[in-house]
């Protein structure tokens, strides 16, 4: 990608497109990929940074959704089943398997009420018993079955569980293990799908912080939020993909939808050695008194647990409370109690809004997780269709995109050309995916490049096999570790904040790195950072002070 300014000046120059996409998460840049491949020139704009809305903030389960069998949503289980093992293949710098034990305190539980939420029958909150739990993953295997890639399903006993599982509460009948998956960059991905849609295609372009107004029947205004300029556009197609604020965003193109019923789900990020031992390669899939299922794994050094699940209104108001904070340590206490975990482990926390389908249930875990696409036709105000992608997954947004895109090349009168079906994403190429074969891609890397052993193995975790390219940089710069995290080089910093669309500290600290994230995002660490970008983005004293703020805000309050 371009510098940020450049593609502005770039955008401003174009007078059309054949589709705008709005919303730089995952279903807009996997939608921008795949039309991308197919010829089709698109611009994608985000009123934030990309990646700035429930992307960045879901729990990074990669996921079939056990969950969902109970609502007998059968063909989400398996779309989603179907796309977690394709990413497990094409991404597997970023989505690995995850073993998942579920503590369970009977046997019997949930034998009635596990039916009536199947037939839709309203039900009070309770646990689910061991009958209930190996009925379902008896399910999850079948329907996962054809195309395993995972080991199946297995009970443990209650003393064995807890031999694995030191800290566990003692009052459980047994566990039940069974395979997912998790991804450890999100942001990642879809920057790099933005990335691969601009080199396969020249005539796509992406760009942040950048807003949008209807201006008369066949045009749209974009707005640059940092230099107050505007643009005009004539697409042929808008794509409004923007997540929980669709409604919002259909409002500012004149039309008015109540597709939406966000909920807003918090995440705690926690540095405790006794957890993250407990927990070892498992995630642990528990339920509350409450009935609220809430998760807990490891995530690189640190332990991620979350999630809650609150209806909300302004996805731009969501941010996680106190109450939540306090709700989740308890939840986590009752599921170990001997460990002495404390709001003083919590090193990040943060707050997204699911983009889930309006709907009238009053427990939010019934909502849908499916995802669709409502298409508003041209009126007389406004001679283009709008296509909303509504609800989805992480986990599915390929699909999404595959389905979204075939509907736009249907209109457009043209057929796809490439499939995304089977092809790697961005740092896939040639990966060895068993340690034998990273360990020697490492060495021959580090040979070849003259880089040192323990950066090369840094990059080839960030980056995937990309890190080879990265590696052959012979600047000096990249042979500087940063002072403060010496895990990353200047001159790797430098090329993020160059080529990636960097226009806030932030962007770089928290959606192009995991460095907010594992709570690293400290005064020292962020001066560094700033010295290295102010006169790449041209930030003058006062600006720089300002862009640490603003990254000290965020690792504290976590937005
Ligand atoms: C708490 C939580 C936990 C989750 N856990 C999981 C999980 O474990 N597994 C899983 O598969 N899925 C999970 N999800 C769901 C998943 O994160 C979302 O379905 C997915 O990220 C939605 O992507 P999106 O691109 O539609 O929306 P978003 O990622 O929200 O992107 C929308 C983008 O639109 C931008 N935008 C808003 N308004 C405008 C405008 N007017 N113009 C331009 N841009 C605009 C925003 O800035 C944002 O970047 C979870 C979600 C949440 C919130």
């Amino acid at each position: 990608m371009k510098l940020r300014s450049d593609i502005w000046k770039d955008i401003k120059h174009r007078k059309n497109c054949e589709v705008l996409i709005l919303g730089g998460g995952v279903n807009g840049t996997g939608l921008m990929r795949d039309l991308a491949l197919q010829g089709v020139n698109c611009i994608l704009v985000d009123k934030d940074d990309f990646t700035a809305g429930a992307s960045s903030k879901s729990s990074r389960m990669i996921h079939g959704g056990l969950r969902y069998l109970e609502n007998a949503e059968f063909k989400l289980v398996r779309e989603s089943v179907t796309e977690r093992n394709r990413l497990l293949r094409d991404a597997p710098h970023y989505v690995k398997p995850l073993k998942t034990s579920i503590p369970i305190s009977s046997w019997f539980a949930g034998l009635i009420k596990s039916p009536m939420v199947f037939l839709g029958l309203p039900v009070s909150v309770g646990g689910r018993g061991a009958l209930i739990v190996k009925m379902g993953l008896m399910f999850y295997d079948i329907i996962t079955g054809k195309h395993r890639v995972t080991p199946k399903h297995f009970f443990t006993s209650k003393t064995k569980s807890l031999l694995e599982i030191p800290g566990l509460r003692r009052n459980i009948t047994c566990t039940a293990t069974y395979w997912d998956a998790w991804i450890s960059q999100a942001e990642r991905l879809c920057v790099d799908m933005i990335q691969e849609a601009c080199a396969e295609n020249p005539d796509c372009t992406a760009i942040n912080y950048v807003t949008v107004t209807k201006q008369d029947s066949g045009t749209v205004t974009l707005i640059d939020q940092i230099s107050g300029e505007d643009t005009t556009l004539q697409p042929k197609i808008v794509v409004n993909a923007t997540g929980a604020w669709i409604d919002f965003t259909n409002k500012a193109l004149g039309l008015t939808s109540h597709f939406m019923g966000g909920t807003k789900g918090s995440h705690l990020v926690i540095d405790n050695l006794a957890l993250y031992q407990a927990l070892g390669d498992r995630m642990v899939y528990y339920e509350h008194q409450d009935g609220r299922v809430c998760i807990t794994f490891r995530f690189l050094d640190r332990v991620v647990m979350g999630s809650t699940d609150i209806k909300i209104d302004n996805p731009d108001r969501a941010e996680c409370d106190d109450d939540e904070v306090t709700y989740m340590i308890s939840t986590l206490k009752g599921v170990f109690p001997d460990l002495a975990i404390s709001k003083e482990d919590i090193v990040f926390k943060f707050c997204g809004v699911r983009p889930l389908a309006a709907s009238g249930f009053e427990y939010t875990s019934r909502a849908s997780r499916a995802h669709h696409i409502e298409i508003t036709e041209p009126d007389p105000d406004r001679n283009f269709r709008i296509y909303s992608m509504i609800g989805g997954k992480l986990t599915t947004f390929r699909a999404f995109a595959e389905q979204t895109a075939d509907k736009i090349l249907d209109q457009l009168s043209r057929s796809r050309v490439v499939s995304t079906q089977d092809r790697h994403y961005l740092g896939a190429g040639n990966y060895p995916v068993d340690e034998a074969g990273q360990t020697q891609w490492i060495e021959r890397v580090a040979r070849a490049s003259h880089a040192d052993k323990a950066y090369v193995t840094h990059l080839f975790h960030r980056y995937g096999t990309e890190a080879e390219t990265l590696a052959a940089h012979q600047d000096e710069s990249w042979r500087t570790p940063l002072q403060t995290l010496p895990d990353y080089s200047v001159g790797e910093v430098t090329h993020i904040a160059r080529t990636e669309c960097i226009l806030h500290l932030c962007d770089l600290v928290r959606r192009r790195s995991v460095i907010t994230f594992l709570g690293q995002a400290t005064p020292d660490v962020l001066e560094e950072l700033s010295g290295i970008m102010a006169p790449l983005l041209g930030w003058d004293e006062p600006r720089r002070k300002h862009e640490i703020e603003l990254a000290l805000t965020e690792a504290k309050n976590g937005k």
